[in-house]
């Protein structure tokens, strides 16, 4: 199994052992996940860069430690999209040793990588991952369902761009 469903799987597994270790902040209406503290428990380096504005991420091994390296000059919302995307690669991609993300910068509203050396196919399997990790669906859904809806507010729940948001929601079917 590829694609979607499986990148979807894989993420939940991930928040699945990310909520049991905070109940607390969960039964509270805390949604805001920490994709580096994911990062730190995979034992996955995050080291911020100060790359070129066109790269926001890399993810590498190096003498048997894993890397991800973020650009650490983009917005917050952004870098917090990117570690997702890399642990994504990481999960989803393992057998690959080198990988960085470039942006396309003609759909802003799209938080949409690209990497010279891997499929687009991968990208888009990374980005469920990352959505997914950061926007979990049930939690959206249950916003939704206590009455919170305005991108903003969700947006500002997840701590992610009302872009990230707004197109998250398209994609579950809400808007
Ligand atoms: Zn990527």
């Amino acid at each position: 199994m590829r694609g979607k469903a499986f990148a979807v799987k894989q993420a939940r597994k991930v928040l699945n052992q990310y909520r049991s270790a905070h109940k607390d902040n969960f039964n509270l209406g805390d949604y805001r996940i920490d994709p580096q503290e994911i990062a730190d428990s995979l034992n996955i380096s995050v080291v911020p860069h100060n790359f070129s504005d066109n790269i926001s991420g890399v993810f590498f091994r190096k003498n048997g430690k894993l890397y991800l390296g973020v650009n650490s000059s983009q917005h917050e919302h952004r870098q917090r999209f990117t570690i997702a995307h890399e642990i994504g690669h990481y999960i989803l991609h393992s057998q690959e040793t080198l990988h960085y993300d470039t942006h396309h910068d003609t759909h802003p509203s799209e938080v949409s990588f690209r990497a010279d050396n891997i499929s687009s196919f991968e990208e888009t399997e990374a980005n469920h991952f990352a959505a997914e990790l950061l926007m979990p669906e049930d939690s959206v859904q249950e916003l939704i369902e206590s009455g919170v809806t305005s991108i903003q507010e969700l947006a500002e729940k997840f701590d992610v761009s009302k872009d990230a948001m707004q197109y998250r929601l398209v994609n579950l079917g809400y808007l």
